[in-house]
C-alpha cells in the first residue's frame, strides 16, 4: 500500500541460516535458544540492508530495534541519512495469546525456538529485559504508537493504516 520495503532482522537472520553464510552460523546459537543476536551484528547488517536497497519509499522494521542500544545506533544511522524514524508501532497482545500463536506457528515453521514452552517463556523474558525499554525510548520522542494486536487481520491492518496515515513524513 505505501511502497514501503520491509526489513525484517528475524528473516534475515533465517535466510542467512539458510544459505549457511558466517553471519548464519554465528547467529543460529542464540536463535535457537531464544537470546538476542549481539547488536553490533544486528545493526551491521541493517546498515548493509538499507545500502542496497533501491526504489522504496521508505522502511519498515519488523523486530528491529529489540535494545536501547540498537534503537541509537538506527537513529545515528538514519539522522546521517537526514531520514529519521517517522513513528514506532507497537502491536500489543497479551502473553497467553502471543504463546498460543507461537506454539501453532511451530508446527508449520519449523522454527526451533516456536517448538516448546521453554524456549517461548525465554523470548518473553528477553523481551521484558531488553525490548520492553525501547518502547520508552520512543515515547520520549513523541513516536510511540500502541496497537491492539487481536482481532480480525483486516481491522488490525486498518488501524495500522490509520497510524501511518497520520504520521508527519518528511519527504
Ligand atoms: P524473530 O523472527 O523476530 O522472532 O527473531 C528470531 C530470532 O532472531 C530472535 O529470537 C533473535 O535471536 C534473532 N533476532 C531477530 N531480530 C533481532 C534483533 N533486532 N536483535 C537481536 N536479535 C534478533
Amino acid at each position: 500500500k505505501y511502497n514501503l520495503e520491509h526489513i525484517s532482522t528475524g528473516d534475515l537472520f533465517r535466510k542467512h541460516l539458510n544459505e549457511g553464510t558466517e553471519l548464519g552460523k554465528s547467529a543460529q546459537k542464540y536463535m535457537d535458544d531464544g537470546f538476542l543476536v549481539p547488536d553490533e551484528v544486528v545493526i551491521g547488517m541493517v546498515d548493509d540492508k538499507i545500502q542496497s536497497s533501491t526504489g522504496a519509499n521508505g522502511f519498515i522494521f519488523d523486530g528491529f530495534p529489540r535494545t536501547i542500544n540498537q534503537a541509537e545506533a538506527l537513529d545515528k544511522l538514519l539522522n546521517s541519512k537526514g531520514n529519521p524514524i517517522s513513528g514506532m508501532i507497537s502491536l500489543e497482545v497479551p502473553f497467553e495469546e502471543l504463546k498460543k500463536r507461537l506454539l501453532e506457528r511451530g508446527k508449520i515453521s519449523g522454527r526451533v525456538d516456536d517448538q516448546n514452552e521453554e524456549k517461548i517463556d525465554n523470548r518473553i523474558q528477553v523481551y521484558l529485559k531488553e525490548t520492553l525499554p525501547v518502547s520508552q525510548y520512543y515515547k520520549n520522542q513523541n513516536k510511540f504508537n500502541a496497537i491492539h494486536g487481536v482481532g480480525s487481520i483486516d481491522d488490525i491492518f486498518n488501524n495500522i493504516c490509520e497510524v501511518i496515515d497520520s504520521l508527519k513524513i518528511e519527504k
